[in-house]
């Protein structure tokens, strides 16, 4: 095993022979005291959108493989900040059952330094959060997040950490689309402030007081990369949302932007010195894909398993055998038909982020659907014209599939979250009725009755 100092020494050579520089005036790193470069260096781990899985399921790690490789990395490394960028709920039964609280319980084990409030983390409404601060044993950062009575929902908007002879301002922001992309059962009142406006604030305040300005941020890699080029002194963003698997960092002015894709199917890695003048003189930057990360640390995987086992038997009975791997698209055509046979509707809208996995060939349990619909919608219908039924599709960034009359009233089939987005849109006009059945169930009865969803030809 390569000592620290040597690992870095061998970072600082590689920096000056391929000029894997972030272009500032390059000082302390070739030729350094090699002491020196080790107190300078960071390694800043980092996760995002987990969405529950806390348990190694097909190509997510699990939380207790992810931890061994966080203490593994800490072993050998002197400085190293570990961060989750959000969206760390949602997705699994676990998650659900529980509304969240164990997965933040788990993540507490695992090593975290700071994670941020992503826009799942309101699921079970605002309130909930708290519960999830009291359960974490790290800080929550938000600094755009407010509850209805203005205060902050995060633990801080941004605080500043000491690694070695480097001070760490940590910022966290989330995306100010948030409202349209939450339940308003729960949240009303909530307010998200403009990203940009907000960091530009916080940086100006951080960045005489510290050597390096990472930001935590959940709100995509394109956004990200934009807010990169036009907010100056961000040394690296932390990012999260658009769930991408940013192979190694995108540089954007002297800005780094990284990504690890989604579910624990990857961790990230970005190993950076940094020179006495705050440059970031050597970066290396790359994801570590769940099949390479270590052998469970036993004590998060029995608490892991402890929660799994309470769940099992709910959601671990087989409904059916596929003989194919299933698409999202077919099967959200699938629920859509589904919900319109219940209800007699004219239409069904399915939110294409409301189908969160495929169905894979072989055993289908009722977890294989509950993987699918995390979120306990229920079923709604709704009376709207066609024209606002055209409005409606492209707030969700969709286009209607078939002809619209526009003064044409129409009964449509949907679930509770967009139900709940079309009265924010359409007030009473909407006409929303819940059927009070979860979708999900509904699923699974069609299933268990009828058989999984034929392929189309
Ligand atoms: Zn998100």
């Amino acid at each position: 095993m390569l000592t620290p100092a040597r690992v870095l020494l061998v970072g600082a050579f590689f920096s000056v022979l391929v000029g894997c520089t972030t272009g500032r005036v390059q000082k302390g790193a070739a030729g350094a005291d090699p002491s020196e470069v080790v107190e300078r260096s960071l390694v800043i781990l980092h996760t995002n959108d987990f969405h529950g899985h806390i348990a190694e399921r097909d190509d997510s790690a699990g939380a207790a493989r992810i931890a061994a490789y966080f203490a593994q990395q800490k072993a050998q490394h002197k400085n190293v900040l570990v961060l989750d960028a959000g969206d760390a709920i949602s997705g699994t039964p676990v998650s659900t059952l529980f509304s969240g609280v164990p997965i933040f319980e788990v993540m507490s084990l695992m090593g975290y330094d700071f994670g941020l409030i992503g826009n799942h983390e309101f699921d079970h409404g605002w309130r909930q959060i708290e519960k999830f601060r009291d359960a974490a044993n790290f800080p929550l950062l938000a600094a755009t997040a407010h509850g209805p009575d203005g205060g902050l929902l995060g633990d801080m908007p941004s605080t500043i950490v000491q690694r070695g002879g480097l001070k760490i301002g940590v910022i966290g922001v989330l995306t100010d689309k948030t409202p349209s992309m939450i339940t308003p059962t729960g949240n009303q009142g909530t307010t998200f402030a403009n990203v940009a406006n907000t960091l530009r604030e916080q940086v100006a305040r951080l960045h005489p007081l510290v050597d390096l300005i990472v930001v935590l941020s959940h709100t995509g890699h394109e956004p990200e990369q934009r807010l990169a080029a036009t907010i100056p002194d961000i040394d690296v963003i932390v990012g999260g949302h658009s769930h991408t698997p940013v192979e190694t960092p995108v540089l954007i002015g002297n800005t780094l932007v990284v990504q690890a894709h989604e579910y624990g199917k990857a961790v990230g890695r970005l190993e950076l010195v940094v020179a006495a003048n705050g440059a970031v003189t050597m970066h290396r930057g790359e994801l570590i894909p769940a099949a390479q990360l270590p052998a469970a640390d036993p004590v998060v995987a029995a608490v892991v398993e402890s929660w799994e086992a309470k769940v099992a038997a709910k959601v671990d009975f087989e409904i059916a055998v596929s003989d194919r791997l299933i698409s999202a698209i077919e099967l959200r055509d699938w629920m859509e038909r589904v919900l319109r046979e219940r209800t007699g509707a004219d239409l069904a809208y399915y939110n294409r982020g409301g189908v969160r996995d495929v169905i894979r060939a072989g055993s289908v349990t009722a977890r294989s659907i509950w993987n699918v619909e995390p979120f306990g919608n229920t079923l709604v219908t709704l009376r709207l014209t066609g024209a606002q039924v055209a409005k409606m599709l492209t707030e969700n960034g969709d286009s209607a599939g078939r002809e619209l009359i526009a003064d044409k009233t129409y009964l449509v089939a949907t679930n509770n979250f967009v139900g709940a987005h079309a009265q924010r849109l359409f007030g009473a006009d909407a006409q929303v009725q819940d059927y009070g059945l979860l979708v999900r169930d509904l699923f699974i009865e069609t299933i268990q009755k009828n058989g999984l969803p034929r392929p189309f030809n």
